[in-house]
């Protein structure tokens, strides 16, 4: 895909370090100005993440040269618009209802974003994709699957189609709520797709948004790009310690998914009977969305007692997004909706 490159990063020369050159086993080291007398955080981290991206490799059946790891997904996105957009030039596209960071980081780059509507099962509407693509031409096309705020998982058919349609164009896919819905990752694509980025990160099932961890995998040509343009160091000592430990013992990513799930369920169940719900969405991901009569109302309710969720009627009408929490949590929201009088 270097075609769709900008010239100035084509040409870009990254940064070295002398740790770069130097590897391997034990020196000393005098290279990058450290303290010397403290001991516990006072050298720069590893800025290939090797161990890291080794675990990953295995864990998900990849490649070490087809993995970045950003500070947060967020950081990989950026990225992309750096690497692969002309601000006040190119196009991107996206598909609405979806994750507000696409728009946000399209702004910031003065890039301007296409919305195509879902249709009114949240699935993408081919026929417009097939039509509009050749118009448009857009650099990038974001796929948000599961999709949020709506938690629905895109038609991975829909996805292949989408990757075909787009092939002069860099399609990513960001599933950050995958481990949710099991068995619908398209990452083994892949190797199939010279196109595809597919972005999952560590906030979400791992439990672990405090450390900052996204990873981008992609066809090693793409995954090149984002590191030359990365910070040297923009992943700390201390993330990479603690990404490792839950990756080699990764019970607890297990056991998590599986009780969200089970009170995803409960969650919902119980939401459908209350008066005031209209409508719970099916969910593929950690939350729900939930329509009410009246959505703002019931979302100042809530803040009155303290409970915050997330108002989303400008995207979706009338509609609140709730992350599922612990059980107590569940209950505590199932007992006050319940004694919700409008
Ligand atoms: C939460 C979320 C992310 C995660 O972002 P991080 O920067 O990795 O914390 C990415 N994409 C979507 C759609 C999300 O909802």
């Amino acid at each position: 895909m270097k075609n769709l490159l900008r010239k100035n990063i084509e040409r870009l020369q990254a940064y070295r370090s002398a740790r770069h050159e130097y590897m391997e086993g034990k020196a000393t080291l005098l290279d990058a100005n450290e303290n010397p007398f403290t001991s516990s955080h006072n050298r720069y981290p590893d800025p290939f993440c090797s161990e890291l991206k080794s675990a990953l490799a295995v864990l998900r059946d990849r490649s070490s040269r087809q993995i970045f790891l950003g500070n947060g997904s967020d950081e990989a996105i950026d990225l992309l618009f750096r690497a692969y957009c002309e601000p006040g030039k190119d196009r991107v596209m996206q598909f609405i209802p979806t994750y507000g960071m696409y728009k946000v980081s399209a702004d910031i780059h003065d890039i301007k974003m296409l919305s195509l509507p879902l249709n009114h099962e949240f699935q993408i509407d081919l026929n417009m994709v097939r039509e509009l693509y050749p118009i448009l031409q857009p650099k990038l096309v974001f796929i948000c699957s599961p999709n949020n705020p709506t938690g629905n998982i895109i038609d991975n058919q829909d996805i292949e189609r989408v990757l075909s349609i787009c092939g002069q164009s860099l399609v990513i896919v960001d599933e950050a709520y995958i481990d949710f819905a099991p068995h619908s990752s398209v990452l083994a694509w892949i190797d199939r797709f010279p196109n595809l980025v597919v972005l999952q990160t560590f906030s979400k099932a791992w439990g672990l948004a405090g450390i900052r961890l996204g990873v981008a995998y992609a066809p090693a040509d793409i995954i090149e790009v984002l590191d030359r343009l990365k910070a040297p160091y923009n992943i700390s000592v201390h993330t990479q310690k603690v990404a490792l430990e839950a990756i080699n013992d990764d019970d607890c990513y297990r056991k998590a998914v599986k009780k969200l799930l089970a009170q995803r369920q409960w969650l919902s169940k119980q939401l459908s009977c209350i008066k005031e719900v209209e409508y719970v969405y099916p969910s593929d991901a950690n939350f729900l969305l939930v329509r009410f009569k009246k959505a703002e109302a019931v979302m100042t309710y809530l803040k009155n007692h303290k409970i915050i969720v997330r108002d989303q009627t400008k995207k979706v009408p009338d509609c609140l997004r709730i992350s599922v929490g612990t059980e107590s949590e569940n209950i505590q929201l199932v007992q006050l909706l319940s004694q919700y009088t409008s």
